[in-house]
């Protein structure tokens, strides 16, 4: 990523539950049901009396039953003003609204001498409220571990007026995310993306070539080479709304509604367009023969879909379109990407990515910056290489040093730093060991070489260097050592 002059980025690993919801989507599953969200606050005290309310089932002619249950309330309202006024609890009008609610309902409705007189009904419909207002109380900001990193960049690049810097911001991060999922093989609460964005003022399909061509570069670095490039053009806020129309006209003839699950029957009226990558056998007929949106772009999007596909042939990167390649959120434009992997098996999504022109403005920052950006899942990344098998998964030491005697130790520590400081890497062992045990370590262990330090060494000045690989072994004195393994490795 350095060589497409890539800059790294370190986002938070958790922000404001508000940056998610309102740039990946209240309706996406990623929001709705995926994320790690908590309010953000040391009110133990205050969370233990509400969850005692909100559990309690009184009997509304116990008085007891009652009394101890108004305690609680009023007990939950003083603790709630005490951390107001000390500032450790927000201090918003819907908190405050709750608060007075509280204070009536305990007071007015509640009293005990009333109580037994009380109907059942009465009594259920005040816990009911009591519970209500409890509930709505808020002890602290809601705070989410991130599901993905886009939106926490944008966030960066908004709060740091990226966009006065020159030119567009390349920005690659790898860290990981978090999305409440049940794992499984390929599918974890906790895995890692890597990933790239370009945000500027242009949306050059150059730009969308050239990050596509540097994900390609990376994979073939690590010699994936079973893998499946998919693009689509998703349109823009000119000509996509009138491709969903037509999308929600045709799915709505009746021969055609009639055959689709309860999902798609669903997204007909939310999101027509979701419709299109369902995973459902029975409906992928039925989505073969949908209009496709490449065929309903408006003038601009069709020149900028064919720049981007001539683009890619100039930079030599194979891609198989995919009219069935959608992303349902208003911001997204133009350019989608899919990465997939036969050799991953049932979850064979390696990468997604996509234009994004919309998104900086809609999280409050400057008009007309653009942006188009992926994230590689990572762990499926490692699974493939290791798949391919043609790269050690493992780092192996360039040198094992096999020191004995005691004389021999402060000379063994003293080489393995001058190496380590030439970049080599280098395995010292702690204790001492006999000379075939260092060695056998040494072979297990996948060293190039082995440098010998015993006493015969420390005699002569001259440390004597075995090659794993065919057991030469060489003496080497030892200011020529650095020349040496420099050379080696060459
Ligand atoms: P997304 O952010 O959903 O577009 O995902 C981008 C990539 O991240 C996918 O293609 C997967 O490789 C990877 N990914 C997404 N969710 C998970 C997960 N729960 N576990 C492992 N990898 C994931």
């Amino acid at each position: 990523m350095e060589s497409y002059n890539f800059g790294e980025i370190r986002t938070p690993i958790f922000e404001e539950t508000e940056l998610f919801a309102r740039s990946i989507g209240g309706e996406t599953d990623v929001v709705s049901k995926e994320m790690y969200t908590f309010a953000d606050h040391s009110l133990s005290h205050l969370e233990w009396t509400r969850n005692t309310i909100l559990v309690r089932r009184s009997a509304h002619d116990d008085p007891i039953d009652v009394k101890i249950l108004i305690q609680l309330v009023d007990s939950l309202v003083s603790q709630a003003e005490a951390a107001t006024s000390e500032g450790e609890m927000p201090k918003t009008p819907d908190n405050a609204r709750a608060l007075d609610r509280l204070r009536a309902l305990s007071e007015a409705t509640l009293l005990v001498p009333q109580t037994a007189a009380m109907g059942k009904e009465e009594f259920e419909l005040c816990a009911n409220q009591i519970r209500a207002a409890v509930g709505a109380l808020k002890f602290g900001d809601l705070i989410t571990l991130r599901p993905e990193a886009t939106a926490s960049v944008v966030r960066a690049y908004i709060e740091h007026g990226m966009q006065m810097r020159p030119g567009d911001q390349k920005l690659y991060y790898i860290g990981p995310m978090f999305r409440r999922e049940r794992p499984q093989k390929g599918r974890y609460r906790q895995f890692y993306q890597i990933g790239a964005e370009v945000l500027g003022t242009s949306d050059a399909p150059a730009i969308d070539a050239e990050l596509i061509e540097m994900l390609t570069v990376l994979l073939e670095h690590c010699q994936i080479e079973k893998y499946t490039l998919l693009i689509n053009s998703i349109g823009c806020a000119n000509c996509r709304p009138k491709y969903v129309e037509l999308l929600r006209a045709e799915l709505r003839k009746p021969e055609i509604y009639e055959r689709l699950g309860a999902d798609s029957k669903r997204r007909v009226e939310t999101n027509p367009l979701r419709v299109m990558d369902s995973k459902l056998p029975e409906e992928q007929e039925i989505i073969e023969k949908l209009p496709k949106i490449s065929e309903h772009l408006c003038d601009d999007c069709k020149t900028h879909y064919e720049k981007l596909k001539k683009e890619l042939d100039l930079r030599k990167v194979p891609f198989t379109e995919s009219p069935r390649l959608v992303r349902g959120l208003d911001y997204y434009m133009r350019t989608t990407f899919e990465i997939t992997s036969p050799i991953l098996g049932a979850q064979n999504a390696l990468c997604g990515g996509g234009r994004y022109d919309g998104l900086v403005e809609l999280l409050g920052g400057p008009k007309g910056i653009k942006g188009i950006g992926f994230a590689l899942g990572e762990d499926r990344f490692i699974d493939a290489i290791q798949e391919a098998k043609k790269v050690h998964p493992t780092r192996t030491a360039d040198v094992f040093i096999a020191w004995m005697g005691e004389s021999a130790y402060p000379v063994a520590v003293r080489l393995a730093r001058v190496l380590r400081g030439e970049k080599h890497i280098v395995e010292l062992p702690p204790v001492e060991m006999k000379f075939r045990k260092a060695l056998e370590r040494a072979d297990k262990a996948g060293a190039r070489c082995v440098l010998i330090i015993g006493d015969d060494e420390i005699a002569s000045k001259q440390l004597t260097v075995k090659r794993l690989a065919d057991g030469q072994q060489e003496k080497i004195a030892e200011d020529q050592l650095v020349n040496y393994f420099a050379s080696k490795s060459n």
